[in-house]
């Protein structure tokens, strides 16, 4: 049995009673997260329940082109006020280069690719989050009326810190 299966055999179990079916697609508190994929992220430490907020993950926390896409979704379609982005220490894009990166998976996969063409690995974190948090304040289709701020989420202590512009 493949993990695939069993999370198949779960579904089975959950839609039982499927809790969830009360929920709108409109984040309820009107919040929008970016944040890294990383595992040891979750709506949990953000005291944060199905249903309140839209999170919106890839590796980093990045502000990419569909990262926007998805906020300015988010913001028009369905009413999101404010956006957090989160950035977390002891991210596997620190540990690494855009060169170091792109040699790797093209190595082992044995062959170069025209996309992604970036995979915005970065070394200095703050440095990072206000990089992502510039994109997002001058995107000509993100009013200013939306709340746009930055964190850090430690992993060993838990704790997010701002990071200002
Ligand atoms: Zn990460």
């Amino acid at each position: 049995m493949t993990v695939i299966d069993e999370v198949l055999t779960a579904n089975e179990i959950y839609s039982r009673t499927h809790e969830l079916r009360k929920l709108t697609p409109r984040p309820e508190r009107k919040l929008a997260i970016l944040m890294c994929m990383d595992t040891r992220l979750s709506i949990r430490m953000l005291g944060l329940k199905e249903g309140d907020a839209h999170i919106i993950r890839n590796a980093g926390g990045i502000v990419t082109d569909d990262a926007v896409r998805s906020l300015v979704i988010s913001h028009y379609l369905l009413g999101t006020e404010e956006f957090m982005v989160i950035n977390h220490t002891d991210c596997g894009l620190m540990h690494t280069t855009e060169q170091d990166l792109l040699t790797m998976v093209q190595n082992r996969a044995g062959t170069a690719a025209v996309a992604p063409a970036f995979f915005y690995a970065f070394q200095n974190i703050e440095e990072n989050v206000r990089h992502q948090l510039q994109k997002l304040r001058t995107h000509p289709w993100i009013p200013q009326k939306v709340v746009v701020r930055g964190f850090v989420y430690d992993v060993t202590t838990g704790r997010l810190r701002e990071i200002d512009l």
